[in-house]
């Protein structure tokens, strides 16, 4: 079926919506200059030639010689466009006149990117006397010993491998010598990762033989603040290269609001354009392992053959996925963020996307893995009934017109400093010079490790890790802050989840889908750290939601900004929570099939950053009202901010009293930097948070889920007022005045 039957039969359907069709004209740009023209040695114009480089783009010719002057730059331009060879044309140069020793580390935020890096560089340096090697969790232990005595020229590495090994003073030897450090990917270093590799690289930087001249290399797609992020995350200044030519072939993007589930959707679109060609590839992405779990069900039901890829899977299934794909053997995948960065997993025709992502960067990586050889191809995006979905499909073309998000980090997060701190002892002894040297944000946390005992002073001046600072180092993950729950069916560990998100997925008799296959929660022991599930044998058609209550505990303000009528706070503090039921919803038709209450309730609490604010009520409102428009307002304004920050829905809270007070604070453990983010750009969320409602035709006096309503309250999305939130959102933007008070009263919602 050619794309214009389709559209015609999707048009002429009645089950769907078509909201909007955006055809979209690849336009790669001309080359700028031929090899020759940049005096590079001899051999790696020969080597460049003999893989078909003979001319390069404008933007990477910028690339090579900003770099060549020394100059730290963040090349940032679109999928497929060559941007690997604009760092590594110029490190390869640099390795031919700097023999025997280690110029370049080349960081990679996953092992499978890694090993696509591997396969590039075999071809670039075929015929050059350059040697590389992989240096990370899957080199054998053989393997490593030779990278350490006879290190290549290049290391491909990951920042966790880093932080682990910082204190072999072989790695130290190899790292001394290093002139680039690249890190390829730089949007996924976001958030508490982010932050953690912030202080990696400093650590890095302590072993540098001449820091002045070590240059960083920063490569991704196209971000909102480039230079603020580059220049916070390195802490160095930073040229930033761009381009705006696109690279793909021609594109259609369409937006589609099935009159059913999501899910059956995206597998009728996948049978409708097999119908034709049996052979068509098709990319399915969803932002949930649960969403992922689902879409394989409807298609399993349909007996549609389907591949799954998602975090939590082994890496050999994932793997198996991608090669079985690749080859052609499977045709339709559905998958998770797994599959969004730059894995070769060969041609694809079709990208469907369940719901709009959180990001608009995320849509044109998602996007942007199809039509990578310049072959045309179709987006489909599917929107739902949600407030975000209801805001775009009132004004598409503000969603297509999207520019990509500012990325955010909060190198503050204590609990990360705590744990870098600690490691960075372990790297090497703390020198009374550093100790001079770091913040006073630092030097108080120094002070709080020696008194618990996690440092211990060493020849008077020096800081080093005591055993209970080395056992510690030994069990941070970069990937997150806080505990982790292991998911395990008797001692067989299926999989992982962070807290605080696990408490309210894994509390008993909540259904884990794994892999397609059901399973029932036991048990969830928080002082183990571990979560026993049992495998369900007949199939469920439910899943489960928790209901819970939460709190604001020591709210402490660092920063205020007046705006409109409002003061509006940040600060740390401390989220309690308690889950005390949960809801079986109906995953076909989203029905609520029964909820249930916990024997045990589950209680949880963690530091992380926290917004404050108070919204305007009316003194005549009931209290039912303040309440019911007091949670609307927050509900909604996490809605704008989703929007507005890039953030998961999942990973940002809120909690509001009927006296007008709401909170919003990051979901993560020590804090992620969102509601940071959110503070400034706090005045154009409330604009779209009413714009949100005044879109939505329900009439109805709670909202409903295109406006008011959150999947993720804990409150089953009761005590809602959707008039009354427009009133108070209004008189925000009135300018009218408002006292925070930081005593929040009444029973919160959330
Ligand atoms: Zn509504
Ligand atoms: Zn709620």
């Amino acid at each position: 079926m050619d794309i214009d039957t389709l559209l015609a039969s999707l048009q002429n359907s009645e089950a769907r919506e078509i909201i909007h069709i955006k055809k979209e004209t690849g336009h790669p740009p001309n080359f700028s200059c031929s090899i020759e023209s940049l005096n590079l040695h001899s051999h790696l114009v020969t080597a460049l030639k003999k893989i078909g480089i003979k001319n390069l783009y404008n933007f990477q010719e910028r690339a090579i010689k900003a770099i060549l002057k020394g100059k730290n730059v963040g090349i940032l331009v679109g999928t497929g466009s060559g941007k690997t060879e604009a760092f590594l044309i110029p490190i390869l140069e640099y390795a031919l006149t700097h023999p025997n020793q280690t110029v370049a580390l080349l960081m990679y935020p996953t092992k499978a990117l890694a090993q696509d890096q591997m396969d590039r560089l075999e071809a670039l340096t075929r015929d050059l006397k350059v040697e590389f090697e992989r240096y990370d969790g899957d080199t054998s232990q053989e393997k490593r010993e030779q990278i350490l005595t006879n290190p290549p020229a290049i290391l491909i590495t990951n920042p966790d491998m880093l932080n682990f090994h910082l204190f072999d003073d072989r790695l130290k030897d190899i790292i001394s010598t290093v002139k680039f450090i690249v890190l390829d990917e730089i949007h996924q270093y976001v958030g508490v990762f982010g932050a953690h590799v912030h202080y990696v690289l400093n650590r890095v930087k302590r072993f540098l033989k001449d820091k002045r001249k070590c240059q960083f290399i920063a490569a991704s797609a196209t971000i909102g603040n480039p230079r603020k992020f580059l220049e916070t995350f390195f802490g160095a200044k930073f040229s930033i290269i761009t381009s705006s030519y696109s690279w793909g072939g021609n594109r259609l993007h369409i937006m589609i609001r099935p009159k059913h589930s999501l899910y059956s959707e995206a597998i009728y679109l996948v049978e409708g354009l097999k119908e034709k060609d049996p052979s068509v590839k098709s990319l399915i992405f969803t932002d949930s392992h649960l969403s992922a779990e689902l879409v394989k069900k409807v298609a399993d039901a349909r007996n549609l053959t389907i591949g799954i890829h998602r975090g939590g899977l082994i890496s050999s299934y994932r793997k198996e996925m991608e090669n079985d794909f690749k080859s052609g053997r499977l045709t339709t995948l559905v998958a998770t963020p797994t599959l969004e960065l730059g894995i070769d997993i060969g041609d694809v025709n079709n990208i469907i996307l369940i719901k709009i992502p959180a990001t608009f960067s995320t849509y044109l990586q998602r996007i942007g893995r199809s039509g990578r050889k310049g072959q045309d191809s179709t987006a489909f995006l599917l929107i739902g009934d949600d407030p975000i979905s209801n805001f775009y499909a009132n004004s598409p073309q503000k969603f297509y017109q999207s520019k990509p998000e500012p990325l955010y980090i909060d190198p503050t997060n204590p609990e990360i400093i705590r744990s870098q701190f600690i490691a960075m002892a372990v790297d090497q002894p703390i020198s009374p010079l550093e100790l001079m040297n770091i913040n006073p944000q630092e030097q108080a946390i120094a002070q709080q490790l020696l008194e618990e005992n996690y440092l211990a002073h060493w020849d008077q001046l020096y800081l080093v890790p005591t055993k209970k600072g080395k056992d510690l180092f030994r069990t941070v993950s970069l990937r997150g802050t806080g505990e982790v729950v292991q998911i395990l069916e008797e001692k067989n560990k299926l999989g992982d989840r962070a807290l605080p998100m696990a408490i309210r997925e894994l509390y008993p008799n909540a259904i884990y889908m794994h892999g397609g296959i059901d399973y029932q929660v036991i048990s969830l022991d928080l002082e183990q750290c571990n979560a026993q599930v049992t495998k369900i044998l007949e199939r469920t058609n439910f899943y489960t939601r928790a209901l819970y209550q939460s709190d604001v505990m020591n709210f402490k303000p660092t920063e205020s900004r007046h705006i409109y009528g409002l003061d509006v706070f940040h600060g740390e503090g401390a989220i309690h929570t308690n889950v005390h039921g949960f809801l079986k919803i109906n995953f076909f038709t989203g029905e609520l099939i029964d909820k249930e209450k916990l024997d045990i309730a589950i209680d949880y609490q963690f530091p992380t950053k926290v917004l404050y604010f108070k919204t305007i009520l009316n003194p005549s409102w009931t209290l039912i009202e303040k309440a019911g428009a007091t949670h609307a307002v927050e509900h909604v304004l996490i809605s704008a901010a989703v929007t507005l920050t890039g953030a998961d829905a999942a990973e940002i809270g809120g909690i509001s009293y009927p006296d007008g007070s709401i909170f919003i604070y990051d979901g993560i453990y020590g804090g992620s930097g969102i509601t940071d983010l959110l503070q400034d750009r706090i005045d154009e969320t409330f604009r779209r948070a009413l714009k949100i409602l005044k879109l939505c035709k329900c009439n109805r006096d709670d909202g409903c889920p295109r406006c008011t309503y959150s999947p993720y309250c804990g409150n089953n999305n009761e005590s809602l007022s959707k008039e009354l939130a427009i009133q108070s959102l209004s008189q925000i933007l009135a300018g009218k005045k408002v006292m925070a008070d930081f005593k929040p009263l009444g029973a919160p919602l959330v």
